[in-house]
């Protein structure tokens, strides 16, 4: 038989702002325990801007905008975007750069012409790639771990002062392991995720939030939004496996998720909830994707599971 429940379901579920394109993950909605969000680009707009750069002595924050921006090359995160248009807002020219790698959850790293690090940064159209240069890395706390490098005095303090205020941290690392920079970025959170958090309270589901994002940058924002339980600093990899550790306590779990390090654990999870306007993996690897990008839909979506379901029983 045709199954008509399910058709005017689809439709309504349009209606209301989302495409189901597994109907089982649907129906399961109504059960949720957890629903689990990532952070940027999900929670918070993820249009980040550089709101601070501090350097080392002998470095100056133009130059370190330079090399940063050049390292980032044409990576697609958010990070590296802002770092792109920070640049481009202040008439910086990116550094060249060859042998550029993306180090999924942990930044980038490149080879740096060696004017770039060791002179003052030219003014445009006059730089040029030479032979050898250095290997420059930009990342996040994971990735200073990774490398083993500590950070200067100056730079913790600097890093400390923006994590309060929820703002990301990225380093610039040179070859010889020294941090000679770090960029401060602000995201704002979204409007919509305080009131979805509220009411997925109210229907008594649990709200977890899961971040590549630094301890204090995920502290401040799930003290802002009321999230019970969060998790920070976590790599790629280890988005599905935390999801994994929830269903194994018993839980049926959401993934809310937009990036490319989310597909994984929104494939993992019991319903997976891509937003639209995320990358293609993320999308092709939810169950269902949010078409207006609004947190609050997952919210009209287990009321609409719900509805829908007791009328088939
Ligand atoms: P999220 O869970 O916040 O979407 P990602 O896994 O994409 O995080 O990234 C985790 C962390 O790795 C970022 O917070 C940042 O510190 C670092 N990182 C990732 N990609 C880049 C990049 N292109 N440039 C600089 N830092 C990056
Ligand atoms: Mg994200």
């Amino acid at each position: 038989a045709v199954p008509l429940v399910v058709a005017i379901n689809t439709s309504t579920a349009a209606r209301n702002g989302m495409l189901i394109r597994d109907r089982i993950a649907m129906e399961e909605a109504r059960n949720l325990d957890t629903v689990m969000f990532d952070k940027t680009g999900t929670l918070t707009e993820g249009e980040q801007g550089v709101v601070g750069v501090t350097t080392v002595d002998g470095w100056n924050d133009r130059r370190a905008l330079a090399v940063a921006a050049g390292v980032e090359g044409d990576s697609e995160h958010m990070i590296a975007r802002a770092v792109r248009s920070a640049a481009t807002e202040r008439g910086v020219e990116p550094a060249t750069v060859t042998d550029f790698e993306n180090l999924r959850g942990l930044g980038v790293r490149a080879t740096v012409a060696p004017e770039a690090t060791s002179a003052p940064t030219r003014p445009s159209g006059t730089s040029s790639a030479s032979k050898g240069g250095e290997t420059v890395h930009l990342g996040g706390p994971n990735l200073l771990e990774r490398l083993g490098v500590e950070r200067p005095s100056a730079i913790a303090t600097f890093a400390d002062e923006a994590g309060s205020n929820a703002q990301t941290v990225v380093y610039l690392v040179r070859e010889e392991s020294a941090v000679v920079a770090a960029f401060a970025l602000a995201d704002v959170v979204r409007a919509e995720s305080r009131a979805a958090i509220d009411a997925l309270h109210a229907m008594g589901i649990e709200v977890a939030m899961l971040t590549g994002d630094s301890e204090d940058v995920a502290r401040a924002v799930a003290v802002e939004l009321g999230i019970d339980q969060y998790f920070a600093e976590v790599l790629p990899d280890e988005k599905d496996t935390t999801v994994a550790r929830l269903q194994s306590e018993g839980k049926l779990v959401a993934m809310v998720g937009d990036g490319v390090n989310d597909a994984p654990a929104l494939a993992r999870a019991d319903v997976g909830i891509a937003i639209g306007s995320g990358t293609d993996v993320a999308i092709e690897s939810g169950d269902i994707v949010l078409v207006d990008n609004d947190p609050r839909d997952v919210v009209r979506l287990v009321r609409l599971s719900a509805a829908s379901y007791r009328k088939m029983q």
